[in-house]
């Protein structure tokens, strides 16, 4: 069976480590792959190759660096059904949600090739008499990206271009249930012209993560992942010195207002929730319903989860494909059961749903709960499969209090065609990204992406301008010539004038 390796200075190597995982396909249920398992040799490795390229690399212009990341970007266009069919094979997606996450990554790879203009500083004349001030940034160094199962190229990309196209040498460690994805793009890059050593991939599971955390050559790491390991990466990145940020979990709370439009808002929950088998930091997990508007909302929901369209990724007819493992198929069936237990309705229980052809395949159907409250495990944990909890709220306030007491806030939404509730809403709620009438509401390439609360430790969002800030160091220059000296020594604290 092949083992899935690691690309250390520019060449695919399964390193020191003996260690190696199964990789499934989760619509079989099946071992396609084993992964290579890295230890802190093949970190070396990897560190010696960055810190090699570094020098070079930092010193090559911004422009030419982005042409490489054009050709990148055309590349991974001109591969975007490879990209996608690995993501599926590995993740389980439908392969139409597995393109749109490669795209979703171009994006970035795009936004990055403005790498001159992003980097550009700011210049004031004559800040005082004869003295002018500058900024520029430059890059931090070594950095490194750790990433979760449920985007293995798109959340790549939220940082490789980013970091690359800053002057930085680039380290992933991808997550081990789905690794194939990050090699492919390593591929990509250095076919794209990228040399040896800038951007590299380490594979491993937690004693990598740590490993990095833990290597005084690393200046930075950026990690998405479930809040407690996101706070752990950042608790212990920042105590060993490093700039880091760290992406947690969410629970996504959409608010359905009386005077919505019923039927589209049904529409945008269903693929919300369900999209993806739900695994998805910005899944909508709860719908909270004000007033009178829940009974109708729960039944036509209900429609809706009962006749969807579930089996493997590779058939773009489905809506929905498996669980990414065994483990995870399990982790959600406990919770449906937990949510039957401490007395949640089931309205739509999708905990036995078989795939005729692939039993042993992770599907599950997808379920839906109302009458949940807060002291519920359903509605505590961050559930990540096929299951939207309806809650119900008898106002707007309360709706929105039962979001802000969330520990989580990534991202949130409200349904409504009342643009003074919304306003209300988008000012007063205690979330990173917020939607009005739209479910998803994930920032493009030139914004950044990032939550509240639980759901991000640290202070920078995910690419987008807050991605050239989080990989670049600032510095700010004041500048005199002989002309605008005017005196000899100054003891005073400098003022203008
Ligand atoms: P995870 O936290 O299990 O794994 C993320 C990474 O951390 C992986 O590379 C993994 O190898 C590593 N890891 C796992 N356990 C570790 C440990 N004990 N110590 C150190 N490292 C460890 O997350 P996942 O299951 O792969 O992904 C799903 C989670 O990611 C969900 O909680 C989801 O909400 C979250 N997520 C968040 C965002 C966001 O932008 N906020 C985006 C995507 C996914």
């Amino acid at each position: 069976m092949t083992v899935i390796p690691h690309v250390i200075a520019g060449k695919h190597t399964e390193g020191h480590g003996t260690h190696r995982t199964e990789v499934f396909n989760p619509a079989t249920g099946q071992v396609t792959h084993h992964v290579a398992i890295g230890n802190s040799q093949d970190l070396d490795a990897a560190i010696a190759a960055a810190s090699d390229a570094f020098p070079a690399w930092a010193e090559t212009p911004p422009l030419t660096r982005a042409r490489i990341l054009f050709r990148a970007r055309d590349l991974i266009e001109a591969r975007m059904n490879d990209l996608a069919a690995l993501i599926t094979a590995e993740h389980g997606k439908v392969l139409s949600d597995a393109k749109g996450e490669v795209t979703r990554g171009l994006e970035v790879v795009e936004y990055a090739t403005a790498a001159p203009e992003l980097l550009k500083g700011e210049y004031t004349e004559q800040v005082s008499r004869g003295v002018d001030a500058y900024t520029m940034r430059q890059p931090l160094g070594i950095v490194a990206g750790i990433t979760p199962f449920n985007f293995p190229v798109m959340v790549p990309l939220w940082m490789a271009p980013m970091a690359i196209a800053t002057g930085n040498c680039f380290i992933l460690k991808p997550s081990e249930r789905d690794p194939s994805a990050a090699v492919m793009l390593a591929d990509i890059f250095h076919e794209a012209g990228l040399p040896k050593g800038v951007f590299q991939v380490v594979q491993g599971d937690k004693d990598m993560v740590n490993a990095i955390l833990g290597h005084p050559a690393i200046q930075a790491v950026s990690f998405v992942g479930s809040t407690p390991i996101a706070r752990h990466v950042y608790a212990t990145g920042t105590a060993a010195g490093k700039r880091v940020q760290a992406l947690g979990g969410a629970k996504n709370h959409a608010i359905v207002m009386p005077d919505c439009d019923l039927d589209k808002t049904v529409d945008a929950l269903i693929g919300a929730a369900y999209g993806s088998a739900g695994e998805r930091c910005m899944a909508i997990s709860v719908a909270v319903a004000v007033g009178p508007v829940a009974d109708a909302l729960v039944t036509k929901l209900a429609d809706h989860v009962r006749s969807l369209k579930i089996g493997t990724g590779t058939d773009n007819s489905n809506e929905m494909g498996p669980l990414v493992t065994g483990q995870h198929l399990s982790r959600v069936r406990g919770l449906v059961d937990s949510g039957v237990e401490q007395g949640a309705t089931l309205v739509v229980d999708g905990r036995d749903h078989v795939v005729s052809g692939y039993e042993k395949g992770f599907f599950i159907g997808g379920s839906l709960f109302d009458n949940v409250t807060e002291r519920m495990r359903i509605y505590q944990e961050e559930i990540f499969g096929p299951v939207l909890c309806v809650m119900r709220a008898p106002d707007f306030d309360t709706a929105l209090n039962i979001i802000n007491d969330s520990p989580y806030g990534n991202g949130t939404a409200i349904f409504t065609r009342d643009g003074d509730t919304a306003r209300t809403f988008t000012h007063n709620v205690k979330a990173g990204m917020i939607g009005v009438n739209v479910p998803i509401p994930v920032p493009m390439a030139f914004h950044s992406f990032g939550g509240w609360k639980d759901s991000l430790f640290g202070d920078h969002h995910m690419h987008g301008p807050e991605g050239v800030r989080f990989f670049t160091r600032m510095k700010a220059i004041t500048t005199r010539w002989p002309a605008g000296i005017r005196s000899g020594a100054e003891f005073i604290m400098p003022t203008h004038g």
